[in-house]
């Protein structure tokens, strides 16, 4: 019964920024922040600097501008040029 049990470390998560895996590079590069103030979403792979920009919608997360982003890219719609800096 004197058994010790063994302490549960409990690993903390630090809140990182999700991100994603890009469409064009395949990197897990993409991250997609929500501007509220402008009411949109800004998606972008910070190794290819593929990047989009959509309309908020309310409620919209990270996850479903990510979506948006890829969705976007197989139908040819996303620049290839970096127009976020
Ligand atoms: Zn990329």
């Amino acid at each position: 019964m004197g058994r010790r049990r063994r302490k549960v470390v409990k690993v903390r998560r630090r809140k990182l920024p999700e991100l994603f895996l890009c469409p064009r590079c395949g990197k897990n590069t993409v991250k997609g922040t929500i501007d509220k103030k402008r009411n949109r979403a800004v998606v972008i792979c910070s190794n290819c600097s593929l990047n989009g920009i959509f309309p908020a919608k309310p409620q919209m997360s990270e996850v479903d501008a990510y979506c948006l982003f890829t969705d976007s890219y197989y139908e040819g719609k996303l620049q290839e040029e970096v127009a976020v800096e």
